[in-house]
């Protein structure tokens, strides 16, 4: 992480939209180009604020920063990139670079040079997403060569610096004139944007500087990863064909589904069946959490559609702790046998709609609308 826009916005962590709105337009007064005219330091000081808040003031993008914040080293994302994952990978591309974009890293103008990223996607288990697991992805890259040190030159001195661009790789042209002269950047055509001149080839790489090689890539899965969330490993892509950095290497991960857990952010949600007796009279049932199956209470008269809640039993993640959410669900039985019906005609006789608030008012109701019980048999 080059820059720690929190401290360049004088906040907290924690700090409220608010709060970063209020400090980033103090800011940006203090340090407004119009007042330090000529002033190289102020005018870099003024482009990291905007950049810094353009990042904070966003949630989604805040959340995605904070995430790289807590995983130095690979950058992670979460969030509901793409709608779904339906649309597949051409709409997230954009938003991808977007961020990138924002977060300080190569330019636009740049990324021409810079080798091209590389994109796996990777199930995950729905159990291996919500606690953390180590993957491996093989894939074949065009990787910098050993040999010429990517050069494409024999041992990676048989070149010269190309005379027409000056080893930039560009050229500029000014366009246009009067008021409206602009300076535009080309690939300088003679070197193709290396800003060298091979004398003699790699024999390795035959003076493409790159090789294809199979590679194998582990990473730690954070506990939490959901469907479109990614990592990023810089420089796991392929190799620049003309000199730039190399691409990177990103991983989208797609979580399946689970028979018995629904989750939605870090809380996770079970659907727990219980039988007539045990609502009425209440009692131990088992529910699972993602490391093993803790006894939970039916308070007496539970009625169908009470959530429970188990604090702190859903996903532990760097980011947080969720709760598990267990919503019970009544089940009238459907295959009873003549003891049992003979036993719960004896209980209806013995019941009251009184027993219950909703049927006591719903008899009302019926009553003094058509003046006829509406459970009178
Ligand atoms: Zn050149
Ligand atoms: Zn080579």
């Amino acid at each position: 992480m080059a820059q720690d826009y929190y401290k360049i916005l004088g906040v907290d962590r924690k700090a409220s939209q608010d709060e970063i709105k209020a400090s980033y337009r103090k800011l940006v007064k203090q340090y407004h180009p119009d007042l330090h005219p000529n002033d190289a330091e102020a005018a870099a000081k003024f482009k990291e604020i905007n950049e810094a808040n353009e990042v904070l003031s966003d949630p989604k993008k805040r959340q995605q920063y904070d995430f790289e914040l807590d995983n130095p080293g690979a950058s992670q994302g979460f969030g509901g990139f793409g709608g779904g994952g339906a649309s597949g990978f051409e709409g997230f591309g954009d938003i991808f670079s977007d961020i990138f974009g924002g977060f300080g890293g190569s330019s636009r103008r740049e990324s021409k040079q810079k080798g091209e990223d590389i994109t796996i996607e990777v199930e995950l288990s729905f159990l291996d997403a919500a606690k953390g697991c180590n993957k491996t992805v093989k894939y074949n890259r065009r990787e910098p060569c050993s040999s010429c040190k990517g050069t494409g030159a024999k041992d990676g001195t048989k070149f010269t610096t190309c005379s027409r661009c000056k080893g930039t790789g560009k050229i500029q042209r000014v366009v246009g004139g009067g008021l409206f002269r602009m300076v535009n950047e080309t690939v300088c055509p003679d070197c193709g944007g290396t800003g060298r001149n091979i004398t003699e080839k790699c024999d390795v790489c035959g003076g493409k500087g790159y090789n294809v090689s199979s590679t194998t890539f582990s990473f730690d899965v954070p506990a939490g990863a959901d469907t479109n969330s990614y990592i990023v490993k810089r420089g796991m892509g392929h190799a620049s064909t003309r000199g730039g950095e190399t691409g990177d290497l990103i991983v989208v991960f797609k979580v399946t589904s689970h028979k018995i857990f629904k989750r939605k952010d870090f809380d996770l949600y079970v659907e727990l069946p219980i039988s007539y007796m045990t609502a009425c009279l209440g009692g131990k049932v088992k529910v699972p959490t993602l490391d093993n199956a803790v006894d939970i209470d039916i308070p007496e008269g539970t009625q169908s559609g009470r959530v429970i809640t188990v604090r702190g039993k859903g996903i532990k993640s760097r980011r947080g702790t969720g709760n598990l959410y267990v919503t019970v669900t009544v089940e009238t039985p459907s295959k009873l046998s003549r003891t049992q019906k003979d036993l719960l005609k004896k209980l209806e006789a013995e019941s009251d709609v009184r027993q219950t608030a909703k049927m006591a008012d719903y008899k009302k109701n019926v009553e003094s609308l058509y003046g006829v019980d509406p459970y009178e048999k």
